[in-house]
């Protein structure tokens, strides 16, 4: 299983580190030809705006088109979870939209910039350490969506069939639940797709 982390910026090698401690094969993206032999990416953290900018400007946003369409899963944490949703308060635009998701950025204030709570996962953990820094939250889960965790009432992590997002930052921590989940995710959509 080869899974992508997309390094244009944000903590790409904490991803890496995580994916390869949950068993997977993971390396740093950085063109946009480098997603064709991939299962699966990872969309680290960062500033969306830099990161949105990025991907417009090095062809991503037309690339991961087929990408999805192959069914292939999507991993956003904190910057990526605002890349994956289909708005973004305040904004005009939103970026890739394939979730069903709105989310607002910086939702837990200055005063909140970064911290760590031990939150239940579904089908992750009943207690996994959330690591917030500057995080969005997602507002409202549309369609096929599920969310997964909630914080403050707020939701922090939800799933919509191939695509996963995280308000968090589950790479800077020393826990691979979430990366194992993800690449069980991957796993499940690879298997569907092999022949018989
Ligand atoms: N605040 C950032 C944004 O809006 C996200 C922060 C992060 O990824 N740690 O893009």
């Amino acid at each position: 299983m080869k899974i992508g982390v997309l390094a244009l910026q944000g903590a790409v090698a904490e991803h890496i580190r995580m994916l390869n401690q949950a068993g997977a094969e993971a390396v740093a993206v950085k063109k946009a030809e480098e997603l064709r032999d991939l299962d699966g990416l990872v969309i680290p953290g960062g500033e969306s705006t830099a990161i949105g900018k990025m991907m417009r400007k090095y062809g991503f946003m037309e690339a991961l088109q087929p990408f999805a369409a192959e069914k292939k899963p999507i991993f956003g944490t904190c910057a990526g979870a605002i890349l994956l949703a289909k708005e973004i308060v305040g904004q005009e635009e939103a970026y890739l939209r394939f979730m069903d998701t709105t989310v607002e950025r910086n939702a837990y204030g200055r005063q909140k910039d970064s911290f760590e709570v031990s939150l239940p996962i579904a089908g992750v953990a009943p207690d996994f350490p959330a690591v917030f820094i500057r995080a969005p939250y997602i507002v409202e889960v549309r369609g096929a969506g599920q969310v997964l965790a909630k914080y403050d009432n707020k939701i922090v992590a939800a799933r919509e069939g191939q695509f996963l997002a995280a308000a968090f930052h589950p790479e800077l921590t020393e826990d691979s639940r979430f990366h194992k989940y993800f690449l069980d995710m991957v796993k499940e959509y690879r298997e569907d797709k092999a022949p018989v």
